[in-house]
């Protein structure tokens, strides 16, 4: 008996593929392989599609499951495809009974017609609420990524995201409290909050607890937490609770990622972010102010629909006006579906554009992150181990260690040198703590 579950996309897909492998491990299922997907880029479906092929070409016995936010928003593409049994939505995804009703038949040949749905995908705007799930662990990873929200009210012109992941609706406080209790009972020292658009959390919730409300009630509630990481976070939507936790609390980690897309005003405004280009650099630098160490990382998109020149220069230098070091760069890609993809052809920015002026922010973003790195050097850092010889600063930096750590124990580490993107410890420098 083989389940197999591959993930591909965020990191809210990864907390939900642990959910996914719990509930195989209780179906009583032979083998089965789960698709996870994504359906940011056309590139991530295309990898999706490709995996699919090639594991079918290895287990040609195996049912094979596709779900995740591709099949949510095009499950037809996906149960059109030979080698998939069966293709389910993003909500039917975290029940049990999705995988119970797989009746085993002692080997597939879909001559015999196999007697499923095959395609179970329910409307995900009807979804109103977060299912409880309780995991203990994530395969393979030192830090734990905790699902605190899902879905999204906003409607970006570029985005297909709230197609496949609904509306915004939030995991109440006690259930991310009990979550959080069970990943430090399990050995974890970091744990990354997770969701699509976590700074709209608590809207939906009895008397609206903002995020930095609830992050208050979970360091204060499990003080065995050491080290809380947001994911990405938008400008526009940071409250006061939240904004004295990034300047005063050290137990959250000195690395912001900001949801920015592009630095100039125009296509902003195309794309209906919420913020400007000066409000980012406002508020980097008022971040700054309070806590000197924080560093920043950015999801920019290079090549928007109508993009000049010109306004890509003013992307190009807020990499360097709000000093945004992680850079999480899109050349951008057409979505079935969204506004920005029905823009005139004559007004796309043609794809050799959008790669070039990606790769030049990629240098910009590799530039910040060098500086960064050699001001470390001779620094103390406390680092989670992610392998024997790889721990993750407090500003994410990566340190190549100099000798075995135990994977998820926290070590402080002092820093030799900086090179290629990543610390090195010097040699005889550690303490366990
Ligand atoms: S905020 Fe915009 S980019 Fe982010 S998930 Fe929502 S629609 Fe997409």
């Amino acid at each position: 008996m083989t389940h197999d579950v591959i993930t591909f996309g965020c990191r809210l897909n990864t907390y939900e593929s642990e959910v996914i492998r719990g509930h195989l491990a209780a179906s009583g299922q032979g083998d089965v392989a789960v698709f996870n997907t994504c359906a940011v880029t056309k590139e991530a479906e295309r990898q999706a599609r490709q995996a699919i092929r090639k594991y079918r070409r290895e287990h040609p016995d195996a049912k094979i499951i596709v779900t995740g936010c591709a099949a949510q928003v095009a499950p037809e593409r996906y149960a059109a495809l030979p080698e998939v049994d069966q293709v389910i939505g993003n909500a039917e995804k975290l029940k049990g009974e999705s995988y119970i009703a797989l009746t085993p038949t002692p080997s597939r040949t879909r001559e015999r017609g196999y007697e499923t749905e095959r395609v179970k995908v329910n409307d995900v705007f009807s979804v109103e609420e977060t299912a409880a799930h309780l995991i203990t662990g994530i395969e393979g990873r030192a830090r734990a990524f905790m699902q605190v929200q899902n879905g999204c009210n906003h409607r970006c012109t570029f985005c297909i995201i709230p197609y496949g992941r609904g509306n915004s609706r939030s995991v109440p406080v006690g259930e991310v409290v009990q979550q959080a209790e069970a990943l430090v009972a399990s050995g974890y020292r970091e744990i990354v909050l997770t969701g699509v658009d976590i700074t709209s959390y608590g809207e939906d919730l009895p008397g609206k607890p903002t995020l930095g409300n609830m992050m208050q009630r979970l360091l204060k509630l499990v003080p065995g937490l050491e080290r809380l990481r947001l994911s990405s976070i938008d400008v526009a939507e940071i409250d006061p609770a939240l904004m004295e936790l990034i300047a005063y609390e050290p137990r959250l980690m000195p690395h912001l990622h900001i949801s920015v897309q592009a630095g100039d005003d125009m296509i902003l405004k195309r794309m209906k972010r919420r913020h400007t280009r000066q409000q980012v650099i406002d508020f980097c630098e008022r971040v700054r102010a309070l806590r000197p160490d924080m560093v920043f990382g950015a999801d920019i998109i290079a090549g928007f629909p109508t993009e000049s020149e010109a306004m890509f220069g003013n992307t190009l230098a807020l990499v360097e006006a709000a000093g945004l070091t992680w850079l999480h760069v899109f050349p951008y890609s057409e979505r079935e579906g969204t506004p920005a993809a029905n823009i005139p052809a004559d007004r796309q920015v043609p794809v050799a554009v959008r790669k070039a002026r990606a790769k030049l922010l990629r240098e910009a973003g590799e530039r910040q992150l060098a500086s960064l790195l050699v001001s470390r050097v001779g620094k103390i850092e406390r680092v989670v181990v992610e392998k024997p010889r790889v721990g993750r600063t407090e500003q994410f930096a990566l340190v190549e260690l100099a000798r075995d750590y135990t994977v998820g124990e926290v070590a402080e580490v002092k820093v030799a040198e900086a090179a290629e993107g990543r610390l090195l410890e010097a040699p005889f420098s550690c303490a366990a703590v």
